[in-house]
């Protein structure tokens, strides 16, 4: 577990399961400062560990293998491909004031442990509709630009040089979606190429998360360090403790 530094004894939330799963480094960082007496924290972090799917978030994070790779041998994780996911729970969110900076009920990231190959995969084709379009209008640029061609050009329409650059950024543009498509779809024989296709997620949305920004497509940010603090950080064995009990009796450590 990461080294955390939690000096406020005198917190009704301290050494409670719901302090564990809150994942904060330190006290004084803890979004519930303050509020630590709302007794509806726990009622809603409950509700937080029912949603979770079979095994928790962790296991993405936790998982020694890459978990998009679909075929064995699986690589090994080198980084984590994030999207963060969102639920409307817990209701009435306008008593929930500690969820308060999001317009949203939860949010969790899911921080999948990923390998190099398949995080080439995934850049290579968000990157190919950029790729695309650039590599085209750098062949057709000269053209444009030399004289002898130009003024050929010109002689046909005098609007064809220019059309023929715009040409080249749109159907470049069109061009490196569908060789992204084309890519995805092959990328698909050994990975996860769709991240809504995890089983995982499928869990989560059938348990009313959704992707918290690009519905269709999740766009992942990639990061070698993990997200180790906050809803949705915590190891899997902190999904375990036993539940603060309805008297507020502290978990001894
Ligand atoms: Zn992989």
């Amino acid at each position: 577990m990461e080294q955390r530094n939690l000096t406020d004894t005198a917190c009704k939330l301290y050494g409670t399961k719901s302090c564990a799963l809150l994942n904060m480094r330190a006290c004084e960082a803890c979004p519930l400062k303050g509020r630590e007496a709302d007794p509806e924290i726990h009622t809603d972090l409950r509700t937080f560990c029912e949603l979770q799917p079979e095994g928790t978030v962790a296991q993405l994070f936790e998982s020694e293998t890459c978990t998009l790779c679909t075929t064995e041998p699986k690589g090994t994780p080198t980084c984590f491909a994030v999207f963060d996911m969102a639920h409307e729970e817990p209701k009435k969110l306008a008593t929930r004031k500690w969820l308060s900076k999001q317009k949203t009920g939860f949010m969790v990231p899911l921080q999948f442990a990923c390998c190099s190959k398949c995080r080439r995969r995934i850049l290579l084709a968000e990157y190919l509709p950029l790729i695309a379009p650039i590599v085209l209008t750098a062949i057709v640029l000269p053209f444009v630009l030399i004289e002898k061609t130009a003024q050929t050009l010109r002689a046909a329409a005098q609007w064809l040089p220019l059309a023929l650059v715009f040409a080249a950024l749109v159907g470049g543009y069109a061009f490196g979606k569908l060789l992204a498509y084309l890519w995805r779809r092959r990328s698909g024989s050994v990975m996860i190429a769709d991240v809504r296709r995890h089983p995982i997620v499928a869990e989560m949305e059938e348990k009313g998360w959704r992707p918290l920004f690009g519905e269709r497509r999740p766009h992942l940010a990639f990061t070698k360090k993990r997200i180790d603090k906050g809803l949705g950080s915590a190891p899997s064995a902190v999904y375990d403790l036993p539940d603060v009990p309805e008297t507020e009796e502290k978990i001894s450590d």
